[in-house]
């Protein structure tokens, strides 16, 4: 999501008559999106400010330029004023849901003749997405936000509170935003939400539609050639849903469904609206309608009232599906979460060897998935250069990097490629 909202910023910015610098030293702004998930992302701000106000400082006194410091993100929903008190310098900061405010700051900032700092972490009446200019594809693969904001409250987590209630763009506004990516040269898009498959926006009538009617309609349009959605929650995950699988081609074979434990003592506490049973089923259901689909998910270690018997029926779920991918975290104490006050913390000692543990599985089925892919002909869609000459690197339907010594003239296509080698994170393969 911050990826896709760093394109959107940067777009309105070219509209404004700026350009990317390469590098950071030649900006006359310098933008920081953050993510306040876990704390680890939250600390990494406060150390890039001060990098940058270094940088800020010499180009004052060497060329005598002016920087424009600025902070975008959840961080700053988080941290409000907080952030001018700890980095005085910094000129603005607005939260994940006002970026559409950034030209008009930096206009005001320009004008002013003493150093002011502005902050709006307004939760806006009208939807940012109302403002924004016209954008462009990202490339051959790009991201496409349709929902936003979360009314979940899993107890660890801040994005009810950071990225506020759960708002839908209606459907013909998706569709006309997915009909210019592929118009500028998208062939994969990927729709975004914190709760994607919750999404339930209007449609041309005033009538409420579900994911599965809206990835319908965004897989009619012509010259679109993948389509994939992102972050789904189990209890959302409906029949109408799970029947796209069955027959829509264009829908990629791979699934990202965090459960985060499975224990169900743990999901009750984290507040889920699922239990591993629950989960299960829905696995079993997407297998049934796409036997060839790739299952990824997110885990949470540690979580207060971990037991080693709880840690051990997660690792029994991941001995179950058979994850092809997965991301894994300590389980970080955000504040204002319910479950940061819990009174039975775990031990940082005990986080760490859980997590290895868990790791060390999920990698090794990782490892078997792309093992196994070995000999196979996969379509891959080659959207970067390698590092070597004559070298691209792709996607292959199951999210996974792809090398092959190919001819340059295959960017931004889907060629098909025979998987000749396979290491854990990636594979490499030959045209055929
Ligand atoms: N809406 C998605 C997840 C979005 S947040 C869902 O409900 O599944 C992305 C991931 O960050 C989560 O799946 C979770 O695994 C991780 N996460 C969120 N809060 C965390 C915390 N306090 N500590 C550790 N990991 C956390
Ligand atoms: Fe956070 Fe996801 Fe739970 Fe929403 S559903 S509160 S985004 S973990």
């Amino acid at each position: 999501m911050n990826v896709y909202d760093s394109s959107r910023i940067a777009d309105m910015l070219k509209k404004e008559g700026y350009e990317e610098t390469a590098k950071q030293t030649d900006a006359d702004i310098v933008l920081f999106n953050t993510c306040h998930i876990r704390e680890k992302a939250a600390e990494k701000l406060f150390s890039d400010l001060g990098r940058a106000h270094i940088i800020q400082q010499e180009r004052e006194e060497q060329f005598g330029k002016s920087t424009i410091i600025g902070v975008v993100g959840c961080v700053v929903q988080a941290e409000d004023t907080q952030i001018i008190k700890r980095a005085p310098f910094v000129d603005f900061a607005v939260g994940p849901l006002m970026y559409h405010t950034i030209p008009d700051i930096l206009k005001r900032i320009i004008r002013q003749k003493n150093h002011t700092s502005y902050v709006n972490t307004d939760f806006p009446a009208v939807s940012k997405f109302d403002f924004l200019p016209e954008n462009e594809s990202q490339g051959a693969c790009s991201y496409l936000a349709i929902q936003e904001g979360c009314n979940n409250f899993c107890t660890y987590c801040v994005v009810p509170y950071t990225r506020g209630v759960e708002y839908s763009r209606p459907v013909a506004e998706v569709l006309q935003e997915a009909r210019r990516l592929v118009d500028t040269g998208t062939l994969e898009i990927n729709l975004l939400g914190q709760n994607v498959n919750s999404y339930h926006g209007e449609d041309e009538n005033g009538k409420e539609r579900n994911l599965a009617y809206l990835l319908r309609r965004v897989a009619e349009i012509d010259g679109l050639k993948r389509l994939r959605y992102t972050t789904s929650y189990p209890a959302d995950m409906n029949d109408d849903l799970i029947s796209c699988y069955k027959d829509m081609d264009i829908l990629m074979p791979y699934l990202h469904l965090p459960i985060q434990s499975g224990s169900d003592k743990i999901l009750k506490a984290m507040n889920r609206r699922h239990n591993s049973a629950d989960y299960l089923r829905i696995v079993e259901k997407l297998f049934k309608a796409n036997p060839k689909i790739g299952m990824s998910s997110d885990f949470i270690v540690g979580f207060p009232g971990e037991t080693d018997a709880d840690f051990q029926a997660t690792l029994d779920v991941v001995n179950q599906v058979k994850y092809i991918q997965a991301f894994s975290f300590k389980y970080s104490r955000r504040p204002g979460t319910p479950a940061a006050v819990m009174d039975n913390q775990i031990e940082e000692k005990v986080k760490k060897q859980r997590l290895e543990i868990l790791q060390n599985l999920l990698f090794s089925y990782q490892d078997k998935f792309n093992q196994a892919c070995v000999g196979k002909v996969m379509p891959v869609l080659f959207d970067q250069k390698g590092r070597h000459k004559g070298q691209l690197i792709g996607r292959t339907p199951y999210m996974q990097n792809l090398h092959a010594e190919i001819n340059d003239d295959n960017i931004n296509k889907i060629v098909n490629v025979k998987v000749t080698q396979a290491t854990t994170n990636s594979l490499s393969g030959k045209e055929v």
